[in-house]
């Protein structure tokens, strides 16, 4: 686990115009996304603008420092979901009492977004 990294795990997509760089989720391993083709003096200098493009498209975690995609986070938190499972969710819905199928974001009932019991900040 590289943890506490200043960018997200990424792979080098050589291209005509420059590097292309791929960000990945640190938990999923998806692809979240891949940058425009950079330039720069040293590959430092070159991931520092590629991630200035990448980094919006990811969460950062408050506890283990892991960048993450929107699906891997637990916003409520401000948590990846390793940190912050979704077994934290509850199990009915704090609106409606409707019970909540393990995965859901949202209430089907009521349409309310579904948030953990304990906010730990
Ligand atoms: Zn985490
Ligand atoms: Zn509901």
């Amino acid at each position: 686990m590289e943890g506490k990294s200043n960018t997200a795990r990424y792979r080098i997509i050589t291209d005509t115009g420059g590097n292309k760089y791929r960000f990945f989720c640190a938990l999923s391993g998806a692809a979240i996304c891949t940058t425009k083709p950079v330039c720069g003096d040293t590959q430092e200098e070159e991931l520092k603008i590629a991630w200035e493009e990448g980094k919006q498209y990811f969460n950062h975690c408050h506890k283990c420092g892991n960048w993450v995609g929107d699906a891997m986070y637990n916003a409520d938190v401000f948590q990846c979901v390793a940190c912050a499972p979704w077994e934290a969710r509850p199990e009915f819905c704090s609106q409606c009492g409707t019970k909540i199928s393990p995965g859901d974001t949202f209430c089907k009932e009521c349409g309310s977004r579904l948030r953990y019991m304990e906010v730990t900040i």
